[in-house]
């Protein structure tokens, strides 16, 4: 599934091919994703202008001079620059055309969603409850220790839940716990303030090497070619069980936390 950085690094690859550009075609192929992409979608959009494109949580924004195209690529969604006379694969469902290049969506699932929203975009409804994005310099320890006074959960729900923070999925909130030396399970309302500075601090640096290595893919998002532009990574503990800790070399131990699974070091992590 496309994390925080591999939509962020999707912005970086196809902004370039966008911006300030005047979308010249529109080609749905099949519009039941998620949410049915709106049956008047290709009039709105024909001779409007990308003024940027900008992302919020996993949301890419491509604002244009009468309002944003909000596309969510879902669990398996991909977007790319490719030349115009590319043939679409079957998972090809929707093509913007911007001069002789196609900015292309694949999404073999259909979890993903292309959207019209009219006014600012941060009042559309999948957008206004979002909490504070984790590496924009409001989200702090503070700030992070303030809103989990009182808070029985644990602290890795807490880092998951998007009304607090957004797009931290199951990844990072192990790897950045991890690198806190946090319990998985430890209640967030009982973590020190020095505790969430640290957190805080892991999941901007686990997001920001998560960034740099997926730079080095950025070329899969205008060639043609190539892989969707997902990118594999060294992970500390997330889907390590039973491999040694890479700091203290005790086997890495698997849990259950609600659905999901957690990784996590006893030695490192204790409770
Ligand atoms: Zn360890």
């Amino acid at each position: 599934m496309p994390e925080l950085p591999e939509v962020e690094i999707t912005r970086r690859g196809i902004a370039p091919a966008l911006r300030r550009r005047t979308i010249t075609a529109v080609t749905v192929r099949e519009p039941r994703l998620r949410w049915r992409i709106p049956a008047g979608l290709a009039g709105t959009l024909l001779g409007a202008r990308v003024r940027a494109v900008r992302r919020r949580a996993k949301y890419l924004l491509l604002e244009c001079d009468r309002g944003t195209l909000i596309v969510h690529l879902g669990m398996s969604g991909s977007l790319r620059v490719v030349a115009a006379t590319e043939p679409p694969g079957p998972h090809d469902h929707f093509d913007l055309a911007v001069g002789d290049r196609l900015l292309r969506l694949r999404d073999p699932r259909r979890f993903g969603a292309v959207l019209w929203h009219a006014g600012d975009p941060a009042r559309h409804p999948l957008l206004a409850g979002l909490g504070v994005e984790p590496l924009s310099p409001a989200f702090t320890g503070a700030r992070l220790h303030a809103a989990t006074r009182g808070r029985r959960a644990a602290i890795k729900h807490t880092l998951m839940d998007h009304k607090l923070v957004v797009g931290i999925g199951n990844i990072y909130a192990n790897e950045a716990l991890f690198r806190a030396r946090i319990h998985p399970r430890a209640p967030a309302g009982r973590l020190s303030l020095a505790r969430c500075e640290r957190l805080v601090e892991a999941v901007r640096s686990t997001l920001r090497d998560a960034l740099a290595a997926g730079g080095s893919t950025l070329r899969d998002f205008v060639h043609s070619d190539g892989a969707p532009g997902y990118f594999q990574q060294r992970y500390d503990v997330y889907d390590r069980e039973g491999a040694p800790c890479r700091i203290c070399a005790l086997p890495v131990r698997r849990i259950a936390q609600g659905q999901r699974s957690t990784w996590y070091c006893p030695g490192c992590q204790p409770r």
